[in-house]
């Protein structure tokens, strides 16, 4: 038991962010910090500390509390543990009374998993330092891939003996209980052990203990598999885990990156030369739980890929699933036959450094480039491929991330955007209904819908999306757009003019002339709800019943922006930070009504000078009095609106 004054000592020396910092990505907010909260699952954070009132807030999920509450229920301490815990971050020295026999007996079932496993690893590491089999078999393993001793002892690697029960005898000799040893998998049902003459990875959870080990055999054996991992227990379960990730959590939350390899000796090679940020993903292809785990740390992923054709298309398959997560994920092409433990001792640690940085190459367009090559003229398999990348594309959440790369594929594939984009729509759709189906009701929330980059419930038919022609429907498009997209917007707050306000007050006149009678559709329902004082939202649109009006919204909520010349050119320059066009409401929706009403007068004035002909030709010329005054009029606008317009060029 911990003395009072200890607890005491602890709970004043305590610092809630420090502590929540060593599992979770922080970002200060003002006075406090946030963070993506650790105990569900969330793409945009509301895990909320505070250092003033030490204590931590999710507003997602309801979890909170102190520092040693956040240590009970992230890492399922006992209050002792997340005690000792704080302790020894802040080496502070715990005064304990004797324990007694009852409370020995209580301490927890996982502790004593985790003893058992720690015996277990020192026992390892000293048949690999002590013994002769473990230094010329084991030891010369690791000397070969260039590990110092130091380094070997970091990552706690050992040796397992070749013999039948080594491990076990010793173990039971030394009082440990060999139910504990079964439980973990280092004791078969049988009594002897997993691991036999095997050099020994232990692999850690994320505050360092031991959970599990993978063992790997040297001598040739075809019957047995290279590696062996223990099996799944009650500490141990291998789609949670990334191996590595108690040594790079620190450096990839520094970084910002997270490098991922396929094997053990890879991370602990590039550990020993610097490069800290780095875990395995054990051999499996990844999972969700993997992914969530770095999305914690961090949203960038670098994956390190030796250069053999199968071996890299088996594993863009997994890359979906970090996609998924919102990660952005970007892949290095290590150079043939090399593996990055390998490469890295070949090329030193700057070569090494400079090759990822600089051959780093965004996923999608990886994945398309090879499998485009692959393909090659093939129309058939170059269909295919197209699907394949769209289909990885889709699984992006962010809306404007997945646009950057539809523009992208649409480039290299050679093929238009606008049938990529009704490709995509089509599966994100299906990915946002089947979510729903699985959630089974309530509906997502809006903001759920709005991260999802999609507002629509019902399914949607198949038909693609319309497709535009730029020509004289593009200014009513371009209009229609921003009333869906952005039509509940302020456009001046302070004197509460909505966007649609703004823009139906200004084009009442023509509410009857458009030439698209979809846009005409939409403007006018817009009007309808500007005078009835209701808000004109997305979701409006597409939940409309008219399905050529949810078709043009889910298209305009979803597509790049089209008409602004200037995010053009910061599209391709910034492309994936900025903020989006859609947020830029004032200006847009300003420049795009003064070309609007332009393309209107224009039409106007050429009917008025057709007009004006035929009647002249016809001898009416008082009529034709009449509609020169008109011109006249419409000639005044013109010459107004172009002064409006500055750089806005007429056609
Ligand atoms: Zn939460």
């Amino acid at each position: 038991m911990i003395t009072q004054k200890s607890v005491q000592e602890i709970l004043d020396t305590v610092k809630v962010e420090e502590v929540i910092q060593d599992f979770v990505n922080l970002r200060r907010r003002g006075v406090n910090l946030i963070g993506l909260c650790p105990f569900h699952n969330e793409k945009t954070p509301s895990f909320n500390v505070s250092p003033s009132k030490n204590i931590f807030k999710c507003f997602g999920c309801g979890k909170g509390g102190d520092a040693v509450q956040f240590l009970i229920e992230h890492e399922h301490f006992t209050f002792a543990e997340a005690l000792l815990y704080i302790a020894k971050k802040y080496n502070i020295e715990v005064e304990e009374t004797v324990v007694s026999q009852e409370a020995m007996a209580e301490k927890q079932h996982f502790e004593s998993l985790y003893i058992v496993n720690q015996f277990a690893a020192d026992f390892y590491q000293e048949q690999l330092f002590e013994t002769d089999r473990g230094k010329s078999i084991g030891k010369s393993y690791f000397k070969e891939r260039g590990f110092r001793d130091e380094t070997i002892r970091h990552f706690g690697l050992g040796f397992a003996p070749n013999q039948s029960d080594a491990l076990t005898t010793k173990a039971v000799g030394m009082g440990y209980n060999v139910e504990f040893l079964r439980s973990v998998g280092l004791t078969t049902q049988y009594d002897r052990d997993f691991f036999r003459d095997r050099v020994i990875f232990p692999i850690h959870n994320l505050s360092g203990k031991i959970i599990a080990f993978a063992g790997r055999i040297l001598v040739k054996d075809v019957k047995a598999p290279k590696y062996i991992n223990s099996p799944e227990t009650e500490i141990y379960n291998k789609s949670k885990t990334l191996y590595g990730a108690f040594f790079a959590k620190r450096a990839i939350r520094q970084e910002d990156e997270c490098i991922l390899v396929e094997g053990y000796t890879d991370v602990i090679s590039l550990h020993q030369s610097g490069i800290e940020n780095v875990v395995a993903s054990s051999g499996t292809s990844l999972t969700v739980e993997q992914a969530r785990l770095i999305r914690r740390y961090t949203p960038n992923v670098k994956i390190l890929y030796d250069g053999d054709f199968a071996g890299i298309k088996a594993a863009l398959r997994g890359v979906d699933i970090l996609l998924e997560q919102d990660l952005n994920v970007r892949i290095v092409l290590l150079p043939d036959g090399e593996d990055p433990d390998s490469y890295l001792q070949q090329a030193g640690v700057e070569a090494f450094k400079t090759y990822i940085s600089q051959t780093a190459q965004d996923f999608i367009a990886f994945k398309a480039d090879l499998l485009m090559k692959e393909a090659g003229n093939d129309p058939v398999k170059k269909a295919h491929v197209i699907k394949d990348i769209i289909g990885s594309i889709a699984k992006i959440p962010d809306p404007i991330k997945r646009m950057v790369y539809v523009r992208e594929c649409s480039r290299i594939a050679q093929v238009s955007e606008q049938v990529l984009v009704n490709e995509m729509n089509k599966l994100v759709m299906q990915q946002v209904n089947k979510a729903v189906a699985e959630k089974g009701m309530p509906p997502p929330t809006p903001g759920e819908l709005e991260a999802a980059g999609i507002t629509q419930r019902e399914p949607v038919d198949t038909k693609p999306p319309e497709t535009f022609t730029a020509g004289d429907e593009f200014q009513e498009k371009d209009i229609v757009r921003i009333l869906v997209v952005g039509g509940s917007e302020w456009l001046d707050e302070a004197e509460q003019v909505s966007v649609a306000q703004y823009i139906v007050s200004n084009i009442e006149e023509v509410l009857d002339h458009f030439d698209n009678a979809l846009y005409g559709r939409i403007a006018r329902e817009v009007w309808a709800l500007v005078v009835a004082k209701k808000p004109v939202t997305q979701q409006f649109f597409l939940q409309h019943e008219d399905p050529d009006i949810k078709n043009f919204a889910l298209s305009a909520l979803t597509s790049p922006y089209e008409y602004s010349e200037n995010w053009e050119k910061k599209w391709d320059i910034h492309l994936r930070w900025q903020k989006s066009p859609e947020t830029n409401f004032e200006d847009d929706s300003r420049q795009a009504l003064v070309r609007f009403k332009m393309r209107k007068i224009e039409k106007v004035l050429t009917e008025n000078r057709q007009k004006i002909k035929e009647l002249s030709d016809a001898g009416e010329h008082e009529q034709v009095l009449a509609y020169m005054k008109v011109l006249q009029k419409l000639l005044v606008m013109r010459s107004e609106l172009a002064a409006q317009t500055g750089a806005v060029v007429l056609k």
